[in-house]
């Protein structure tokens, strides 16, 4: 962190200021005195520092972070990648591809199960469904809630998949006991409380990006969960609002590199909430999947026209047959060649 003095700033000043921040932060303080101002650079673990209180001090002309904010999801201090291992043996950023399909929301016992044995015969991994939904609308279907997570655990117990939903509430989190991961929606990626609450839980985190968040919000979501103690977070590129309306949103495929280099945690894409459009989440899942990702998270339906919610971006089963045998496929020459 380099601060940069006001050119009236005192000496006494300066030596309670570069005091109070070595005693309080135990960082090392180097001074350089310039002509006009004098400007102190911070060495150190500056994270817990509060930038905003540093810019607030009368005597203090700029303050400029060098070193990224968040630190348990920073690859410098753990180089090796976080590798998330689930109740069945399923590794998620070991180098492998995993792939969570399912509706956007749980319907009924017949409509979950079917989803979740087709996927499963094609190589999906996880089972994904909405049972607790955040709509736009409040007259929009909410999700089937207690009732869609007993439906999901009939479809588990039917395939033996692990299953992925999502949850809005931190009065909720006792339900959400017998999930093996719990999604945070990009809707709530900043709901600090809930995040806060989440880092006692000893479950993995699938932490989706908000629609307007920037990478490093994106990381210090990451950071809250982590600084509570769960360290199982996986992040999901979600696509991000832009000023494009051809698709729901902007994928933001340089976010998956850009994360995986700054951070250790594994990066799952969902391609059916970036584009919105079932044509255009299989050429996106392979560029995902080519860019890096561990993962991906897609929507499926067997019955699209007649989904309840999300249906014009789910894939049929056949559909999304396809774009299994493609992205494993790539994978595999991946390993092999690149
Ligand atoms: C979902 O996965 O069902 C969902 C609502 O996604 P997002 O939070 O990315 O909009
Ligand atoms: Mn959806």
């Amino acid at each position: 962190m380099i601060i940069v003095l006001k050119p009236e700033c005192s000496k006494e000043q300066v030596l309670m200021f570069t005091d109070m921040l070595t005693s309080q932060y135990n960082v090392k303080v180097n001074k350089w005195e310039g002509v006009h101002s004098t400007v102190l650079g911070l060495i150190g673990d500056t994270t817990q520092i509060d930038i905003d209180y540093i810019d607030a001090q009368d005597f203090v002309e700029s303050v400029k972070r060098v070193q990224e904010p968040y630190k348990k999801a920073n690859r410098k201090f753990h180089p090796e990648n976080t590798v998330i291992e689930l109740s069945n043996g399923v590794k998620i950023g070991d180098g492998s591809l995993q792939i969570m399909a399912g509706p956007c929301s749980v319907e009924s016992e017949e409509q979950v199960t079917e989803i979740a044995k087709r996927v499963k015969l094609s190589g999906a991994s996880i089972l994904r469904g909405g049972a607790f939904k955040p709509r736009t609308s409040p007259y929009a279907f909410q999700g089937l809630k207690a009732e869609g997570l007993d439906l999901l655990k009939a479809a588990r117990k039917a395939t033996g998949l692990p299953i992925v939903t999502e949850i809005m509430r931190v009065s909720h989190i006792d339900m959400f006991e017998n999930v093996d991961i719990i999604q945070v929606g990009a809707r709530n990626m900043q709901n600090f409380e809930l995040l806060k609450e989440l880092g006692k839980v000893n479950k993995p985190i699938l932490l989706k990006r908000g629609l307007s968040a920037t990478i490093e919000e994106w990381l210090m979501s990451a950071e809250y969960i982590m600084a509570g103690g769960n360290d199982q977070v996986i992040l999901c590129e979600r696509g991000i609002r832009t000023y494009e309306t051809f698709t729901r949103n902007t994928l933001d495929l340089s976010a998956i590199p850009i994360v995986k280099s700054l951070s250790h945690l594994p990066v799952v894409v969902d391609p059916s909430h970036a584009t919105g459009k079932s044509w255009l989440v299989e050429p996106m899942a392979i560029a995902a999947v080519a860019a890096g990702a561990d993962g991906l998270i897609i929507e499926v339906h067997n019955d699209p026209a007649h989904a309840l919610c999300d249906g014009a971006q789910s894939l049929t089963p056949d559909q999304f047959d396809s774009l299994a045998k493609k992205v494993f496929k790539l994978k595999d020459y991946m390993k092999d060649n690149i």
